[in-house]
């Protein structure tokens, strides 16, 4: 038994603490997860799960009792402009390797509630709720050792920073780059909505901003919005009125509880792994949740992460490799999806080119599906024919 608190110390318990949490404990290692919310706890989300993060939950064997509790799943996604009658839909690709080719949608409050739960019940893992991490704890030569909570000092052999967009961990070890002033915000609210015959995610293009709506539950519909500072801005005075007069929700739709509001996306850390600091999830950098990834990732980054630490902890490899490893894989796993991002944003940023890919992919969806499965990381953008950029273009 080593002299330290834990093996590894993890700060959040959103989807890519918990997913990390389970992974090292199982490998073996005394894990202890921090988070500074005592749960159930709300988070601003599109909600929307890609189908390669249902894959992980399935890995982690705790997909079974989310269904269980109301997600529905996600088999589609729909785009349109607002208001105008142009739309067009494309299915999840199936997986190439097989499994789930559908997505859920995923209450966050219900979702991290029950990934919470499988922490506390977890061999190996030591949760504490209401616990808020201030800064890595360092020895004499400036080694991290740790962590600093506004109450004491925990020692660990490694620290894993899932602990969210604005990572406070993440900017204490001073890897935090200034985001850019003009970054995107976003607002989610929910509407009480018979669900039952909606299986897929809708997004409507609004010239400088997108609404995206996502069953949540049989009698619940998310409905966010994503834009520029002062577009969100004026929207979040009366979110209601503005979502009802830019989606078509059913007559009676009520909004239940207030929206939730989170922003300044792009976040590009200077590490993701070094000096026995490893970042997971949104804390190792985020785009923008246009393409609805975030969660999938971090489930993905949390199964990469594992691999590498456990590897040091258990000392066949050095830590410095592990590092370097987990930041191929940080890379590797982002490389096309921020391209996605990229391509998705122009699109949304210039309605005339969004129309008319819209309207072309009506009677071709086939670039769609295929963009689809780039998102979900099961090929990359060379599996685009000419075709297929064509009818991206309209043409
Ligand atoms: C409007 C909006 C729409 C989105 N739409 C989608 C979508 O449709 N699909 C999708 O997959 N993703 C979407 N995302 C992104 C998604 O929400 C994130 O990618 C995801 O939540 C990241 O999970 P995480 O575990 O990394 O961090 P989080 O879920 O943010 O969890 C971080 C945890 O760290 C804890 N924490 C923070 N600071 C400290 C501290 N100092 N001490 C202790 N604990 C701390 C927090 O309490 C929290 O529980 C959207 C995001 C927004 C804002």
């Amino acid at each position: 038994m080593s002299a330290e608190d834990a093996d590894v110390v993890v700060v959040g318990a959103g989807p890519s603490g918990v997913a990390s949490a389970l992974l090292l404990a199982r490998a073996g290692h005394r894990t202890l997860v921090l988070d500074r919310a005592r749960f159930p706890r709300d988070k601003a989300c599109g909600e929307g799960l890609m189908p390669s993060g249902v894959a992980v939950l399935r890995r982690l064997g705790l997909l079974d009792s989310l269904v269980a509790h109301g997600a529905p799943r996600l088999h589609s996604v729909t785009y349109r402009m607002v208001g105008q009658p142009v739309s067009t839909t494309a299915a999840f690709p199936p997986p190439p390797g097989g499994g789930p080719g559908w997505g859920l949608g995923v209450r966050r409050l219900r979702f991290d509630a029950v990934l919470a739960e499988a922490l506390r019940v977890e061999p190996g893992v030591t949760f504490a709720e209401g616990v808020r991490v201030i800064s890595p704890q360092r020895d004499a030569q400036g080694h991290v050792t740790g962590v600093i909570t506004e109450g004491s000092a925990i020692s660990a052999r490694f620290v894993v920073a899932a602990d969210g967009l604005h990572s406070p961990l993440r900017a204490a070890a001073g890897w935090t780059s200034p985001a850019p002033r003009d970054g995107r915000y976003g607002l989610a609210g929910h509407w009480r909505v018979d669900t039952r015959d909606i299986h897929g995610i809708t997004v409507g293009f609004a010239g400088d901003h997108e609404w995206y709506q996502a069953p949540v539950g049989p009698d619940e519909l998310l409905v966010s919005v994503l834009g520029g500072r002062h577009t969100i801005g004026a929207i979040a005075r009366d979110y209601a009125r503005s979502a009802r007069e830019a989606l078509p929700l059913p007559e009676g739709a009520d909004l239940l509880g207030r929206p939730l509001a989170a922003g300044l996306f792009h976040q590009r850390p200077r590490h993701v792994a070094g000096d026995r600091i490893f970042l997971v999830g949104d804390a190792a950098g985020y785009d923008d949740p246009t393409t609805g990834e975030g969660i999938a990732v971090g489930l993905l980054l949390a199964e990469r992460m594992a691999v590498h630490l456990d590897a040091a902890l258990s000392e066949r490899i050095s830590r410095s490799e592990a590092a370097a490893a987990y930041t191929r894989d940080h890379r590797r796993l982002w490389a096309d999806r921020r391209r996605l991002t990229r391509l998705a944003l122009l699109m949304a940023g210039h309605p005339r080119a969004s129309r008319r890919a819209i309207s072309r992919a009506a009677t071709r969806p086939a670039a769609l599906e295929v963009l689809l499965g780039v998102n979900c990381g099961y090929w990359g953008f060379g599996r685009l024919s000419a075709r297929d950029w064509l009818s991206l273009a309209g043409i």
